[in-house]
């Protein structure tokens, strides 16, 4: 039975959208499909706020795509399905052979149905009692339950065909990827910043990512665990681009001329600077930090608007608000959490002032700043941008 297996992704807030429903449906089919074109060759199309992804060979990995459907953002759930005949001897059929397991698994059971096709002659409770009747009949050793089952049989009545599936797996939420505008994300190997790129691209903003290295302080392995956290994102996300800069002449040259307690606050500054930089030339429209508020010195509130000075494009935080533990929670579940903690030098931690200044003045850290040249130390670093594109 399992040749015909196919995914049916519910469509979320996107059918909220009113007339940009269409340019909304549009997008995600696209990515969709773009996502589970490693897995075979499928035909993917939206009807009635589903999108159907129907394999059409045998070599098409069905669970890998399942796996990968859930990874699209602007997808709420996802159910694997078989389609029949629309009519109840049909359904009943591909319900016993298709949910053999699980009804001999199950101690009761109750049908649920949904007639998406208004035609159709008979309502969707009539379609339950005649298709949970004929099952109630198959498997005498479950009975019906409709309040606490242990197995709900899913029949969906649509244009073409019945659908008959088990529960639904919850998808990823959000916005289809795109639909949210183009931002520069900052990222670091740290637990943070790789939840917030994720978070802002749930809600469909496409990333670039911006990482800064300083070589000899921080290590080849810091930067190859940043790529891979950038891999790790593409599953959900899809290809991005990783632009890498050099910053450890900026560093170097904030030691040497300014004051301990602004070390941090300054190098903030050059690398909103810098990102801004990159995000002007690819078009993109915000920068993304993991920052959050008092989670370390230089994320106090005036901390935040003494770094945030530099730039004129929004600043983007959507970790703020959270706790460290939160964090954690949502780093594990998109899987970022293994690499994260991997122990590598960010250029953060080296250079760390012993008594970071937690409440700055922006007139006094501009001051410390000015013996620097800071257009030619943004240009230098620039010049030595290079980026690599990491694909799922
Ligand atoms: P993370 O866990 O993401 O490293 P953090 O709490 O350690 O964050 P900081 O090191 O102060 O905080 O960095 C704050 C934010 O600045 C990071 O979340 C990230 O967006 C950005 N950032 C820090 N270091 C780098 C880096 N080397 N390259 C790019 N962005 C960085
Ligand atoms: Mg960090």
């Amino acid at each position: 039975m399992n040749q015909q297996e196919m995914l049916l992704l519910k469509l979320g807030e996107v059918v909220l959208k009113g007339q940009n429903r269409k340019s909304f449906e549009d997008r995600l089919v696209t990515n969709v499909r773009r996502r589970l074109r490693r897995c075979g060759s499928f035909q993917i199309y939206v009807r009635q706020s589903t999108i159907y992804a129907e394999p059409l060979e045998g070599r098409c990995d069905i669970e890998a795509a399942y796996r990968a459907a859930r990874q699209v953002f602007g997808v709420v759930s996802v159910a694997r399905a078989v389609p029949c005949e629309k009519t109840v001897e049909s359904i009943v059929e591909t319900a016993k052979s298709y949910l053999a397991e699980e009804f001999a698994r199950a101690k009761s059971f109750k049908v649920e149905s949904k007639r998406a096709d208004k035609h159709f002659h008979l309502n969707s409770i009539q379609v339950s009692q005649a298709v949970g009747g004929d099952l109630a009949e198959a498997f005498p050793s479950v009975p019906v339950d409709v309040h606490h089952p242990d197995l709900t049989v899913f029949v969906e009545i649509r244009e073409k065909h019945a659908y008959v599936h088990g529960p639904a797996v919850p998808g990823a939420g959000g916005l289809p990827v795109g639909m949210g505008g183009h931002a520069v994300s900052l990222l670091s190997g740290g637990l943070d910043s790789p939840v917030s790129s994720w978070m802002m691209a749930r809600r469909g903003v496409e990333l670039e990512m911006i990482h800064f290295v300083s070589p000899p302080y921080t290590s080849q392995q810091a930067q190859d665990k940043v790529l891979e956290l950038a891999q790790l994102l593409t599953a959900w996300c899809g290809r991005m681009l990783v632009h890498i800069v050099p910053f450890t002449e900026i560093q170097e040259e904030i030691r040497k001329n300014c004051p301990e307690e602004y070390f941090t606050l300054i190098m903030r500054r050059f690398m909103m600077r810098l990102a801004q930089a990159v995000a002007k030339k690819a078009g993109a429209k915000a920068l993304i930090t993991g920052e959050s508020l008092g989670q370390v010195a230089s994320q106090t509130m005036m901390a935040l608007g003494v770094t945030e000075d530099v730039t004129d494009m929004p600043v983007l935080r959507p970790l703020i608000g959270m706790d460290k533990v939160e964090i954690i929670r949502i780093s594990r579940e998109i899987g970022t959490y293994e690499t994260s903690i991997l122990p590598y030098e960010d250029c953060c931690t080296v250079f760390t002032p012993r008594h970071p200044a937690t409440r700055p003045n922006l007139e006094e850290v501009r001051k410390a700043e000015a013996v620097l040249d800071v257009e030619a130390l943004v240009d230098r670093a620039l010049a030595g941008e290079t980026w690599i594109r990491v694909k799922p």
